[in-house]
């Protein structure tokens, strides 16, 4: 089935807003991200990914920090990106981050919830998806979470229920 992911995402911003205020960050999409963006997908379970990856984005950070959505629309995919511009994740750690359980350093979290399983379940969706996960990131800079979805066809669009 296709939905607005940019609609999915504005709903998830809304639902953390308060958590986000609380530390004084901005959640908010690229200036030149596009409006609507109708991709393919199981919208419950993309709802799960990027609830987890806005909430990890937010949660490494420091206050006053900044999380973005973007969306870059191909001809017959989209890429969509989670940024932020907080802590980073060290070289080493990288390819551990999707494993059941594993979490960097569980001093430097601000709030210190958390069991290491958000980022397993986003890799399970996403491959679940037949697409994988990518993340470039540097310590005290920030990291970008990545991942690509089909473009839901036009006629899809056209006879998609409202
Ligand atoms: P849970 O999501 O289950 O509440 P968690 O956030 O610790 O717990 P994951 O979401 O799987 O677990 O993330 C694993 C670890 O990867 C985190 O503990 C954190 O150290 C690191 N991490 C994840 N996202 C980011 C990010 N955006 N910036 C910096 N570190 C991150
Ligand atoms: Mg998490």
């Amino acid at each position: 089935s296709s939905f607005d992911i940019r609609a999915m995402v504005e709903e998830i911003f809304d639902q953390l807003e308060g958590k986000a205020e609380k530390r004084t960050m901005t959640l908010a999409f690229d200036p030149n991200c596009p409006q609507a963006v109708y991709v393919q997908g199981d919208e419950r379970r993309i709802n799960q990914v990027m609830t987890n990856l806005i909430t990890n984005a937010i949660k490494y950070n420091n206050d006053g920090g900044h999380v973005w959505v973007d969306f870059e629309v191909g001809k017959q995919e989209v890429t969509v990106f989670v940024k932020d511009d907080g802590l980073g994740i060290p070289a080493p750690d990288i390819k551990h981050i999707f494993e059941r359980f594993y979490r960097v350093d569980k001093s430097r979290s601000k709030d210190s919830g958390g069991t290491g399983l958000g980022l397993a379940i986003v890799k399970h969706i996403i491959e679940g998806h037949k697409s994988h996960v990518m993340v470039t990131s540097t310590v005290g800079k920030g990291s970008t979470f990545s991942f690509k979805l089909p473009l839901a066809g036009a006629e899809e669009v056209n006879t998609k229920e409202q």
